[in-house]
């Protein structure tokens, strides 16, 4: 959470950091503010709101070539200017990624030496401490930096500028990212690659408590005791296109048309035709070995990442017959899960920095299990501290509520299951070729659906004036419905939940009155029957029904059961969630944009949740 960006060059500091705030925004747009190095000393300026806001409140005159940016996603403190970051002591202007921990004790101590803060944020200690240390360090700042890892607790990534070290900016990090990249046009640091883009291709994740001095001409590494080290180069294959809306009015919709091609890419590397198709590995480097000796395995993820999981556990029981269990990283961490070298752990993230499922991954680690991530952004913390990573490349993905990368987690679950099952013999080379191409024609299938957007345009007029909504499904549609549940939630604030729809008349069906409308999905032959069953229930209550099948489906259904009816295309039924997925994001796209919402910006959210 929280954009941050770093430039020191040779261009005027207020643009690109502005530039690089906006391309940011959707990590958190509380607040924004940027500090830059003048003739005058550091001047800081700072706003509410979007950084729209912000650049309307630049002075004209704001001369300078190094200079830090931050877009809050408040922690601790409200949202004020006052609170808003860079924040300054003595010395010290600092942008912080994170929460600090013991920022109360910390506060106390400083009180005692008179130092009181003007804000209510954890932030502004952390920048009281290094200032104190810094003077006690006699402008020693390995020393200060040193110190100042010894007493914080908790996450950050800073960005810090010292008052006496003109068109310098320090880095340091742990748990919260930063990567850095060097270009003719100078130095930079951010948040996250999609900053970096207008600069270069290539770019490092700055390692743990290890201190990035940036000046316009290079960027040292260097550990706490000032060794110079070389960081591990990385390179992205998209450009700046990729992360701008292209004539479309929002990420979102832009993203969900992404959809087909990003999970074409994804399988490409990973479709090596043979005789048979197989899901191949071998540029991952997951080994069959993986698989051979696992008995259990446990999917943990947060959010959308878990809905992904869900459908993965399905998949994989139905074809591994192996356990599979799906936790919720916030919970699994602190649960004391029994795990051993038999269990694969498979940790899920699009941007591979949230911070719960960081956490389940050390843990899994330390219990001696084995793990796999699956995730987006290449370099990201748990990607690099996880045995095997099996990357999505779905691209960068701006909207906050996710799409493309859900459908791309989706697809790396079914390779995963595809593998699994042929090497432990459950599924023939015959059949996993059959899966194989049916995931190769899920791209054309999604964009059949895309084609009928106009429809779930229109539908969502019916939804828009909803108080509550209700998904229901079961299996496969079970774990979509959550993930409809929770994109529409995410931005048309309509109170809704899923339900596994067996399940209802053990409680929610109380909550089904006359209008209320039920999104039923009912995609999955085997529980189809039971599937009506229930929409007839809530159809009995003066529902308004939804109903979303499959165009294969022959079962004779009278139209007195639904009000709407949208059919995704032919084919397997474990490859419905791809379509079906599509219908839910545009059916909550379209109802937050009749709602008049900041679609790709919700209230109170901010993409990639690198706090706890
Ligand atoms: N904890 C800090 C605050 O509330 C930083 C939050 C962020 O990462 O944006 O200001």
């Amino acid at each position: 959470m929280c954009g941050i960006i770093g430039f020191c060059g040779y261009l005027d500091a207020k643009e690109e950091l502005i530039k690089g705030l906006a391309e940011l925004e959707y990590r958190g747009y509380d607040s924004a503010g940027i500090a830059c190095y003048t003739d005058r000393g550091i001047e800081v300026i700072k706003s509410v709101g979007k950084v729209e806001g912000l650049k309307n409140k630049l002075p004209a005159k704001l001369e300078s070539s190094c200079g830090i940016g931050h877009t809050r996603w408040a922690t601790h403190g409200g949202v004020s200017e006052v609170n808003a970051h860079p924040h300054r002591s003595g010395n010290v202007t600092l942008i912080h990624n994170g929460i600090i921990e013991n920022y109360h004790e910390l506060a106390k101590e400083l009180e005692g030496m008179g130092k009181i803060p003007v804000s209510q944020t954890d932030t502004e200690i952390a920048a009281m401490l290094l200032d104190s240390l810094y003077e006690s360090n006699q402008g020693n700042v390995l020393e200060t930096l040193r110190g100042a890892v010894e007493r914080l607790e908790g996450a950050y990534a800073f960005c810090i500028m010292f008052a006496d070290q003109k068109d310098v900016i320090y880095c340091i990090r742990k748990g919260s990212p930063l990567v850095c990249c060097s270009s003719e046009e100078g130095s930079i640091v951010a948040s996250d690659m999609v900053a970096l883009l207008r600069y270069s291709k290539e770019y490092f994740v700055l390692p743990e408590f290890q201190v990035a001095k940036v000046t316009k001409n290079t960027i040292t590494v260097m550990d706490l005791d000032g060794t110079v080290v070389s960081p591990v180069m990385l390179s992205v294959h998209w450009d700046m296109s990729a992360a701008q809306k292209n004539g479309f009015k929002h990420y979102m919709l832009k993203e969900i048309h992404e959809q087909p091609e990003a999970i074409r890419r994804t399988l490409a590397p990973r479709m090596k035709k043979g005789n048979y198709l197989l899901p191949d590995f071998t540029e991952d480097g997951i080994t069959d070995e993986v698989f051979k000796n696992t008995n259990r395995v446990v999917i943990t993820a947060c959010g959308t990442a878990m809905h992904a999981g869900m459908a993965g556990k399905i998949l994989m029981e139905k074809l591994l017959r192996i356990p599979v269990q799906v936790e919720i990283a916030s919970e699994f961490r602190y649960a004391d899960p029994i795990l051993d070298e038999n269990t694969l752990v498979i940790l899920v993230s699009q941007s591979g920095e949230t911070a719960d499922t960081l956490a389940a991954l050390r843990l899994a680690r330390e219990k001696g299990a084995k793990t796999l991530s699956i995730v987006n952004v290449k370099g990201s913390s748990i990607a690099r501290e996880s045995d095997y990573v099996l990357y999505t490349h779905a691209g960068p993905e701006i909207a906050v509520a996710s799409t493309k990368a859900y459908t791309a987690q989706l697809t790396a679950f079914y390779l995963l299951a595809f593998r699994f099952a042929y090497v432990i013999g459950k599924r023939n080379e015959q059949e996993i070729s059959y899966y194989m191409k049916g995931l190769d024609e899920v791209g054309a299938l999604m964009e059949k659906v895309l084609e009928q957007k106009d429809k779930m345009k229109e539908l969502s007029k019916r939804l828009t004036p909803a108080q509550d909504l209700f998904f229901i499904g079961r299996s496969l549609d079970y774990a979509l419905a959550c993930e409809g549940s929770i994109k529409l939630k995410e931005i048309t604030y309509i109170h809704s939940e899923a339900y596994a729809a067996g399940e209802l008349k053990h409680g929610t069906l109380s909550l089904v009155t006359g209008g209320v409308p039920v999104i039923a999905l009912a995609t999955q032959s085997d529980v189809f029957a039971k599937m009506i069953s229930n929409v007839k229930e809530v159809r009995a209550r003066g529902a308004m029904v939804i109903l979303i099948t499959k165009e294969d489906n022959d079962a004779v259904i009278e139209n007195t059961i639904f009000d709407e009816r949208l059919m995704i295309p032919a084919g397997d039924d474990i490859f419905a969630p791809f379509t079906a997925a599509i219908i839910l994001q545009l059916l909550a796209y379209y109802t937050s944009s009749y709602r008049g919402l900041d679609v790709d910006q919700p209230r109170n959210l901010a993409k990639s949740v690198t706090v706890e």
